[in-house]
């Protein structure tokens, strides 16, 4: 335990050299990364066939082409993510200078699961790395392979003083969440998510909570349901079902339930072949421990289809359940295996109904060829993110943030968004020594006139109009002026200039709130 003390003191300090500063540290940083994941590519795939079954061309598909698409993007993108960001000024500070800048946070802990062990902790590090952080992995112990691989080869490509890989399990981790970090990213469970944030709540540590729960998927009786088996039984059963954003059961009508079944069953017949077991594309069930959770989910279900299991090789076969009671086991708690509730509801108010009497899920799926029906969808449930007329999908799409919402996680990530949440945003302004007589209007002593003058200078701006804010310029020229020279530009006359300015402004198409 004092080597993971150790390990976290020696990133805190070559943070502190400042070394992670300059941009094109981080960018040879991430290029040795990307030389790591192209050059161990063929260990990788080993690893996580020996943990999870992955076959190389999934494992390239699904693990390491995300890594490689992330570090292209932060690599690429990164100039432009860190210059100063301008923002909108006042009148008060027209002349100077206000932006945001984006600084490091220090020192990043990120905490990845075994079901994709590979890209839950490289994924977190690119951001991590381009924002300028001190990263300390702690990859799952469950996808054990995995984790010694990542362990043996960082240290071999990056820095070994700012990237530390933790092994070990709950009491390696329980010893770093003792530490402080300057943000947590946690991949797991909710249950272990809140251990996490209590953990950082000791040292007011910001923490990205990365969870599951249930995601639903309706399927609208009027849409084309062989399409939204197919694409259901791809996301489902990918993975053996171990995807925190796979479809966890099916809501439909009564009348279709037949149809969703046979055509899941289809899907799964042409994309695994007649035995499933011996199909290179079916994965298999993480360890002995998560095969006996499964199996007791299945107690007492109504199998349509499948059910056949193997402990010794941790096979589960797909399976599709029917006639499932909505108080049951199964659909209490996050399935993360292949076993598919079908479950009816009279209507979409009822689905409606059905998804918002349960915690809020990591991501919905709608199925519908009606637009309406899918604007019902999204305006009238919570998720952390919607894919209409598909699933998984918008994982994919590193333009929108990926996280969750109430119980499903906090915070988010994926391209931009990570370089955002691993940094500071930092507000900037700096100002200019002259125009002090504009200023005077902020020192005491305090009167009338100085707050009428100072409400005409703050009042908030809306509307974009460039008209609009040069008559205020002009103003601000004008008082300025009407100060230094002592003139009284009270009364009448700053009346009328008040009243003109605030005229010309609204037909320049902005607005003020006093
Ligand atoms: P896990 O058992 O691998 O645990 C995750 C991490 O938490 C591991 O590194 C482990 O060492 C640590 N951990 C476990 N128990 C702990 C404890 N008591 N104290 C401190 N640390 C502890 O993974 P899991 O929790 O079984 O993962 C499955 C869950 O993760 C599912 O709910 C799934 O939906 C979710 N998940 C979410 C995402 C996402 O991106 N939102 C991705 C993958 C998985």
């Amino acid at each position: 335990m004092e080597n993971i003390k150790l390990a976290v003191e020696r990133a805190r300090s070559a943070f502190n050299t400042g070394k992670t500063r300059p941009l094109e540290f981080r960018i040879q940083q991430l290029k040795a990364l990307e030389k790591m994941v192209r050059e161990k590519e063929k260990a990788i795939t080993e690893a996580l066939k020996a943990d999870l079954h992955k076959n190389a061309l999934n494992s390239f598909s699904y693990e390491i082409m995300g890594v490689l698409a992330e570090i292209d993007l932060a690599v690429c993108n990164l100039p432009k993510w860190a210059a100063p960001q301008p923002v909108e000024k006042n009148i008060m500070v027209m002349m100077d200078e206000a932006y945001i800048h984006h600084e490091p946070l220090g020192v990043v802990l990120t905490i990845g699961a075994w079901n994709y062990p590979f890209v839950l902790v490289m994924q977190p590090l690119v951001g991590a790395i381009a924002a300028g952080n001190a990263v300390v992995m702690k990859p799952s112990e469950i996808s054990e392979h995995t984790a010694k691989l990542i362990a043996e080869l960082v240290p071999q490509y990056l820095d070994k003083d700012l990237y530390p890989v933790v092994t070990g399990g709950v009491p390696e981790t329980t010893e770093l969440l003792k530490l402080k970090f300057d943000h947590i990213i946690y991949t797991g469970s909710s249950p272990v998510g809140k251990i996490v944030m209590e953990a950082a709540s000791k040292h007011l540590t910001p923490v990205t909570l990365e969870l599951g729960g249930k995601s639903p998927c309706y399927i609208d009786k009027d849409c084309d349901i062989d399409i939204a088996c197919r694409r259901v039984t791809w996301g489902k059963y990918m993975n053996c079902g171990q995807t925190c954003i796979a479809p966890d059961y099916v809501l439909c009508d009564p009348s279709i339930e037949g149809r969703v079944v046979e055509g899941i069953k289809k899907a799964l017949k042409e994309y695994y072949g007649e035995d499933i077991k011996k199909s290179p594309d079916y994965e298999r069930i993480v360890s002995p421990r998560h095969f006996k959770r499964l199996m007791g989910l299945l107690e007492g279900q109504k199998i349509a289809y499948g059910g056949e299991a193997d402990e010794s090789a941790r096979f589960l076969a797909p399976t599709i359940l029917t006639d499932v009671n909505p108080n049951s086991k199964v659909m209490q708690e996050e399935i993360f295996g292949p076993i598919l509730p079908v479950v009816t509801v009279k209507n979409l108010d009822e689905a409606i109904q059905f998804i918002n009497h349960r915690d809020k899920p990591l991501a919905l799926y709608v199925f519908a060829k009606d637009k309406a029906i899918i604007k019902r969808m999204i305006t009238e449930t919570s998720s952390g993110g919607v894919t209409a007329n598909d699933v998984l999908m918008h994982f994919t799409l590193h333009s929108l943030p990926f996280g969750g919402v109430g119980n499903s996680g906090m915070g988010a990530y994926h391209g931009h968004f990570s370089f955002q949440t691993f940094s500071h945003q930092r507000s900037c302004l700096v100002r200019a020594l002259n125009m002090e007589a504009v200023n005077k209007l902020r020192y005491p002593p305090s009167s009338q006139k100085k707050v009428d003058w100072a409400k005409f200078f703050v009042m908030k701006r809306c509307g974009k109009s460039k008209v609009g804010l040069v008559v205020f310029a002009v103003l601000g020229v004008l008082l300025a002026v009407a100060i230094k020279n002592r003139h009284s530009v009270l009364g009448l006359k700053r009346l009328a200039v008040a009243l003109a300015g605030q005229r010309l402004w609204r037909l320049s198409g902005g607005c003020r709130n006093p």
